[in-house]
């Protein structure tokens, strides 16, 4: 499927706005990228795009694999993990090897990875990093819409809300082309509100800045909904007609008046008031939520509580109004959605649904029986490594846990007691660096495939040229090891399905698969194909059928639920799960910063993205410990401790420190993260943990 010419339309390989980009090869080799008018960036790209092909000649590239950091023939790299899984599962048991995936593997890597665990590996455990970004989220609109896309409504309809609420995102770093739908609703005198416990760059240019206290937005979320039941600007129709459960809900709003909640979340009354007021008045209002409120141990109820308010105002399914979700990372959409997470099988189908695994192991070509149970969360997932009874053996694809993972030092421990250590990557990430086996593998640009972004828009990933000699592809790899271990499914249809045909590493080849794997489920792609995406700017699933079209706007109707209700879910607010005490007495949160992307394995590759861990806090703070901009400061928690210049910023609260998640060694944040976990959706509580702050003498 390679196109003939030296020019493609394809998409930015971070994050999930995937900014439309023309890639170029100029005859002396070299690829150039040009923005592309694309619905979603409009001709936008941030610094990590304009740089990103910079990776694909780089003198650090894989350019073989590599056996205990020796290079070897892929030959002998195979034989060794075929061997290594053999006999860890000969004496462990199947589920003694584990699967690892990430949210930017395509959706035929995704798919193709759900697959190969559970068939060729036949163990049940296997997770992804996605489990660190969108789970909270996905389970709360699981938990209240019957289902999980991010936004339910095309990204354009932000710039036309009247008023706009976004809860823990920062996107004019993150992802900066996003921020110019943000600018139009100012500019149509749409009124902005961002709740961020920093002034970040998106804070300070909306219109009102609520700065609570990290992990009290479950509190405030709550105190809105009490002025809004309290004022009587709640939709009493909507809520008769649309939802079920408001009673509950209502009843514990009651206990969050607007004192209290200023004194939970330190959030001036009169700003709680400002902003229900706001959200009511609007024809037009939208909700957003992003990591910031997601990414801690009650990340689910306190999503919840922002679309209870949602829906107490009638927003869901109102022409230009709604709930929604950034994702994050570059497919952290479709990555959620065709079986590379513990408890799901392809469609967003549940692995314990029988019919479910009747649908699916009729695609694959296998007994239903065959297909394994739910697995262990991530971070479980992790923690287990190389302890009693948990996996002796792991594969990792598209993920760098070393330093994406929280309570990292104990994670890169657990990676290092393993027997056998696999990663796939195209440099030597901290993880691959401890690795027993490293597998060089083709770049984005060189590689055919989809990836779904944060409206639920599945587009064209395009390669522009063929990866170099002696790279493979995610795809090829899990084929030829499914095919060495001699469990590709037996190709014979169970309950009449077409035949699987094993595993293949042709991404048109599975992405039919794919699409018949899904049909019939909650994330359905069977009217998706490749070719309606490049005539289409891309197709919103839900796609059941070729000759229907796609679905930019979820909730017009009704919900995908049994009866076709949202449902309430009443929730109450809880402290963090690590208070801070006379010996870790501030807060640490931490994020991601303008020029780079996620464990930064790629990004702090590239010279012309400046980068480097830093500190932020507070002048008061700064000043009472005597540290001055630029000092080296160390920050401890009870899990580890890390160094790293600080920066004296006044937009930071002083009981407050910001850490950037992008780096290794000294400067690794996830040093001090602590491994509290969402009770649903085993999210761990990255935004806020205890710490101290030190000066670093010499
Ligand atoms: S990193 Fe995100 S915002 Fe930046 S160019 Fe890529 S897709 Fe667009």
């Amino acid at each position: 499927m390679l196109e003939s010419a030296r020019e493609v339309a394809t998409h930015c390989p971070y994050c999930a706005l995937q900014c439309g980009m023309t890639l170029r090869e100029t005859p002396q080799g070299r690829v150039e990228v040009a923005a592309r008018d694309f619905p979603t960036n409009r001709g936008g790209l941030c610094q990590k795009g304009w740089t990103s092909a910079e990776l694909l000649d780089h003198p650090e590239r894989l350019t073989t694999p590599l056996l205990k950091g020796q290079p070897a023939t892929w030959d002998e790299a195979y034989d060794f993990i075929v061997d290594g899984v053999r006999r860890v599962q000969d004496a462990h048991g199947r589920d003694a090897v584990a699967v690892f995936g990430g949210g930017g593997l395509t959706n035929e890597k995704a798919y193709t990875l759900g697959k190969f665990a559970r068939v060729a590996l036949r163990t049940a455990n296997i997770d992804y990093n996605g489990r660190f970004c969108m789970s909270s989220a996905a389970a709360a609109g699981n938990r209240s819409f019957g289902i999980d896309r991010g936004l339910p409504f095309p990204m354009a309809d932000i710039a036309e809300a009247d008023t706009l609420l976004l809860i823990g995102a920062n996107v004019a770093e993150t992802m900066p082309p996003f921020a110019r739908y943000l600018t139009e609703q100012r500019q149509r005198g749409g009124t902005q509100i961002v709740v961020d416990p920093r002034a970040t760059p998106t804070a300070r240019a909306a219109t009102l800045h609520l700065q609570p206290t990290p992990g009290t937005d479950l509190a405030l979320a709550l105190g809105l909904l009490h002025i809004v039941v309290a004022e009587g600007l709640t939709d009493p129709a909507y809520l008769a007609e649309r939802t079920t459960g408001w009673d509950a809900v209502r009843k514990t709003a009651a206990g969050y008046w607007p004192a209290r909640v200023e004194l939970l979340t330190g959030v001036p009354v009169a700003d709680l008031e400002a902003t229900a007021r706001a959200l009511a008045a609007a024809d037009r209002a939208i909700i957003l939520t992003a990591r910031g409120a997601e990414q801690h141990a009650k990340g689910v109820d306190t999503v919840t509580a922002f679309i209870n308010l949602a829906l107490a105002l009638g927003l869901p399914g109102r022409p230009g109004s709604g709930y929604g979700c950034l994702t994050g990372q570059g497919n952290g959409q479709g990555g959620r959605e065709h079986g590379q997470k513990a408890d799901q099988l392809p469609g967003y189908r549940k692995i314990d649904d029988p019919a479910a695994r009747a649908h699916v192991a009729a695609v694959w070509g296998v007994d239903p029986d065959s297909i394994p149970g739910p697995g262990l969360s991530a971070y479980e997932l992790l923690d287990a490594l190389g302890q009693l009874g948990g996996p002796k053996a792991m594969l990792v694809f598209g993920s760098n846990p070393v330093v994406s993972a929280p309570r990292a030092a104990r994670i890169t421990e657990r990676l290092k007691s393993l027997d056998l250590l696999v990663v796939c990557d195209f440099f030597l990430s901290e993880t691959a660096a401890i690795a027993d086996v490293v597998l060089p593998v083709a770049q984005w640009a060189e590689e055919d495939g989809t990836m779904t972004n944060l409206e639920g828009r599945v587009l064209r990933r395009r390669a522009l040229r063929k990866p170099p000699p002696g790279i493979g592809t995610d795809l090829a790899v899990m084929a030829e090891l499914a095919s060495r271990l001699g469990r590709t499914g037996d190709g014979r249809s169970v309950t009449g399905g077409e035949r699987s045909g094993g595993f293949s590493a042709e991404p048109y080849a599975v992405f039919e698969e794919l699409r018949r794997a899904t049909a019939g489920g909650v994330a359905d792609y069977a009217g998706v194909t490749w070719e309606r995406v490049d005539a289409e700017n891309g197709v919103f699933w839900p796609c059941p059928a070729a000759d229907r079209a796609g679905t930019p706007r979820l909730f017009e109707e009704s919900f995908p639920t049994p009866d076709g209700r949202a449902r309430m879910i009443a929730v109450e607010h809880r402290p963090v799960a690590e208070e801070i005490d006379a010996e870790y007495p501030l807060y640490l949160t931490t994020g991601r910063v303008l020029a780079q992307y996620q464990s930064g394995a790629q990004t702090r590759r590239i010279a012309a993205l400046p980068g480097g861990p830093f500190v932020e806090l507070h002048p008061d703070l700064a000043e009472r410990l005597g540290i001055d901009d630029g000092d080296p400061v160390r920050v401890l928690s009870r899990r580890g401790e890390m160094t790293a210049p600080a920066r004296v910023v006044t937009t930071i609260r002083p009981d407050t420190l910001f850490a950037p998640f992008h780096y290794s060694g000294t400067g690794r944040a996830n040093s001090l993260t602590g491994d509290a976990l969402d009770p649903i959706s085993r999210m761990p509580e990255f935004k806020v943990c205890a710490v101290r702050i030190e000066p670093v003498t010499p």
